[in-house]
Parts: C-alpha cells; sequence; structure tokens
C-alpha cells in the first residue's frame, strides 16, 4: 500500500475517533490544522497515525528526495556570558579558563583546513563573549569570502546578534545589513529553545527572549537572507508549549517566507543543570518529527540532525516528516557529544550517508545551504564501494 492509500484507510476507518479523522481529512486537502489540533494530535494521535499523515506531506512536498549538505562546523567559544540550565556546552564567563575562545586567525586557520574538501558551507555557532563581537565577526566574515568566496556562511543565532548589536547600539535590521555587507549568507536556526516565557524563564532566563529571536530572523528576512528555525523539546515544557512554539512560527513564515528548514531538538540531559529531567523516547522523538510536519505547512523541510538523535533514529525520522539530514559532518562539533549524544565523534562520509538514506528507499540528494541540488546520488556507484562478488565453484568430476 503506497502513502496514498494508507491516508485513504485511515479516512474509512469506522473505529478513528473524529477528531483524527478530520485532521487527515485536512491533510489530504492541504489544508491548516488549528493550534488546538496540534494539541490534540500531541495528546492522542498514534504514532503510525502520525506517521502516515506526515509521510503524505512529505511525499507530496519532496517526494523520497531526501537532502543533505556537505558542511563543516567552526566553535569559536564555548565560554558564555549566558546561563541557560540545559547547555552542557558551556562554560561560565567567570571559569574562562576551562573554555576555549578563537582569534580571527584561528577561525582563519580552522576554514584552511578545508581548502581542498569539496564542502559548500561553513556552519558557524558557540557561546556569546564580548571581544567577540561586530568588528570580530565582519573581518572573520570578510577574510573568509575574500579566501574563498564560493564557500557559504552560515552563522550565529540571535543570541549572539542581539548581543553584539546592543552593545554595538545597532537596530536589529541595521545590525543584520552590517553582517551580510560583511559576507553573511544565512542564520541557522538555533536559540530558539521554546518560546512560551513561562518556559524560557526558567530554562533560557537571560538570553534574548521570543520577540527578540523572532524579529531578527523577520529582519534577516527583510534582507532577502534565509534562515532555519529550532525547537528544544522534552524536558519540562507541556505538549501546548511546543504548539504555541511553532504557531509563532507559522505566522512569521506566512508574513516573510524567509524560513527553509524547522529542525526540532531533542533535550539532552548529561553534563547540564537539567540532568534531573527524564529524556524522552525514540517514539516521542518521532511522533514530534511528525506532527512537526503535519503541523508546519508553510516550511519546506523538515531536518533531522542526526549526530544528536543517533543516526538510526534519524534514518527512521525519513518516514516520519523529515526530508534533511544534517550533514557530512567532520568531527567539527562538539554540541551534542557534550550534551550526551549517542555520537560522541560525529563524523559521517557521504558514502555512509547516502547508504544511510538508500537504506530506506529515499533518494538521495545533496544540497547546497539553499536547496539547489550540488549531486543526485540516486544511482550513484561509489569508485570504492564492495562490489558484490561471484567466485567460481569448483567442479568435481
Ligand atoms: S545555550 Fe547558548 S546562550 Fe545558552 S549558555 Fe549555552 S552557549 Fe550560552
Amino acid at each position: 500500500m503506497d502513502t496514498k492509500q494508507k491516508l485513504t484507510f485511515i479516512l474509512n476507518d469506522a473505529d478513528l475517533a473524529q477528531e483524527l479523522k478530520d485532521i487527515a481529512l485536512k491533510v489530504q486537502n492541504t489544508e491548516r490544522i488549528t493550534f488546538d489540533e496540534g494539541v490534540y494530535l500531541y495528546e492522542h494521535a498514534e504514532l503510525g497515525f502520525l506517521g502516515v499523515l506526515a509521510n503524505y506531506i512529505r511525499e507530496q512536498k519532496h517526494g523520497d528526495r531526501t537532502y543533505f549538505n556537505r558542511n563543516f562546523h567552526i566553535e569559536p567559544t564555548n565560554v558564555c556570558v549566558y546561563t541557560c540550565n540545559f547547555c552542557s556546552y558551556s562554560r561560565l564567563i567567570k571559569n574562562k579558563e576551562e573554555g576555549w575562545e578563537m582569534s580571527v586567525d584561528g577561525m582563519i586557520d580552522a576554514l584552511k583546513k578545508y581548502d581542498n574538501e569539496p564542502v559548500t558551507e561553513v556552519h558557524i555557532t558557540g557561546g556569546v563573549v564580548p571581544k567577540q563581537n561586530l568588528d570580530f565577526y565582519a573581518e572573520f566574515f570578510r577574510r573568509t569570502k575574500a579566501h574563498r568566496p564560493g564557500l557559504h556562511i552560515k552563522a550565529l543565532t540571535p543570541v549572539e546578534y542581539y548581543y553584539i548589536f546592543k552593545k554595538a547600539k545597532l537596530s536589529h535590521y541595521d545590525g543584520m545589513r552590517y553582517m551580510q555587507e560583511a559576507g553573511l549568507d544565512s542564520m541557522p536556526g538555533g536559540g530558539a529553545e521554546i518560546f512560551h516565557p513561562e518556559i524560557r524563564e526558567k530554562i533560557a532566563n537571560d538570553k534574548c527572549n521570543a520577540e527578540q529571536w523572532l524579529d531578527i530572523h523577520e529582519q534577516a528576512h527583510k534582507l532577502r537572507m534565509r534562515t532555519n528555525a529550532t525547537m528544544l523539546y522534552g524536558h519540562i515544557e507541556q505538549f501546548w508549549h511546543r504548539v504555541d512554539h511553532m504557531e509563532r512560527l507559522r505566522q512569521l513564515q506566512d508574513k516573510t517566507g524567509g524560513f527553509q528548514a524547522f529542525i526540532p531538538l531533542k533535550f539532552r540531559n548529561q553534563n547540564n543543570q537539567m540532568d534531573h529531567v527524564p529524556e524522552v523516547s525514540v517514539i516521542e522523538d518521532l511522533r514530534n518529527y511528525a506532527i512537526a510536519r503535519i503541523y508546519m505547512d508553510n516550511f519546506d523541510h523538515i531536518k533531522a540532525y542526526w549526530a544528536m538523535i543517533s543516526r538510526q533514529t534519524a534514518q527512521l525520522s525519513l518516514n516520519f516528516g523529515v526530508d534533511d539530514i544534517d550533514g557530512t559532518l567532520d568531527d567539527t562539533t562538539k554540541i551534542y557529544s557534550m550534551a550526551g549524544a549517542e555520537e560522541q565523534t560525529p563524523g559521517m562520509s557521504t558514502k555512509d550517508l547516502v547508504n544511510l538514506i538508500k537504506q530506506v528507499h529515499r533518494q538521495p540528494i545533496e544540497r547546497d545551504t539553499l536547496y539547489n541540488v550540488v549531486t543526485d546520488y540516486t544511482d550513484y556507484v561509489f569508485d570504492e564501494e564492495v562490489k558484490p562478488q561471484f567466485y567460481k565453484l569448483p567442479v568435481i568430476n
């Protein structure tokens, strides 16, 4: 049975609750579900049901195409002026000798290590420190573009920008324009956590709030910059907080259309001040991806960070609404491993990633940051791939 037939089967199921049937009908008719329906899905829908709906949307939008990109990360510092309780990565500014703080020269050296690699993007994020200010990043972006003009710079989040622009006494719009002129191409989705103040004040009390986060993205979109959005789920929030979070993003996307991907991020509980909070199950991870795919009807892509949830869960997620797996990291990020992710040295070759996608009968497409196709690996055979071997059987006379 293909996904369309499965959806029809669900719609004809006499035992299914009317509320779920109404939602399934909306999905079939490409209609938006409401806030209350989003909460209803979280509270009542089973994984199998969600999978059919999310997969239907995914295949309507992308067929079997599954995207990945070849990128590397630079994390300029793990010292931070902020004190988010879920953070396993940062060292407080008062203990900064325990952390690292790179110079612009150091970051350019890190970049140069990839000179002969076919990467298309550098992803930059880390902590927030006074020294890494407007001039610091503007110089880094300019030198990066001078060194390798074709490399896409996806850098920093509103958490960093809010701090940097405030210090430089620049409006969000002027600050983003300054960064864009220096070479910034797009913005990743971090720092969103959970927007609702009831939760944000408990887990990320002192950094930019929801309105500031959303405004910086809005200003970036006005400058025709594309950005992503995340949601840190599975800690002390309730289901309706997740829907509230997605609703705010959905509204901004209606206004600007500047978001590319929505990336649910699983809360991990090691080495942070929330280690007493249990992590949610893989089932809940998959339910969350699926509901995100159903709710975020105006987002083109739902992305899974395999380094955070493990490659097996990422592979499973491709049947629950996810169409993008980030990325061929070369052990260049510490953010997930320090929080207790299964992947302690998160590297995956292109061949590994392509095979992971093919194993579940999807089409691997290498993309650039803006989802232009770089290479379609659907029928690609790797040189060094182990070919089936045939041996001559001994002939017994
Ligand atoms: S999550 Fe980001 S802003 Fe918060 S403490 Fe960690 S590095 Fe700093």
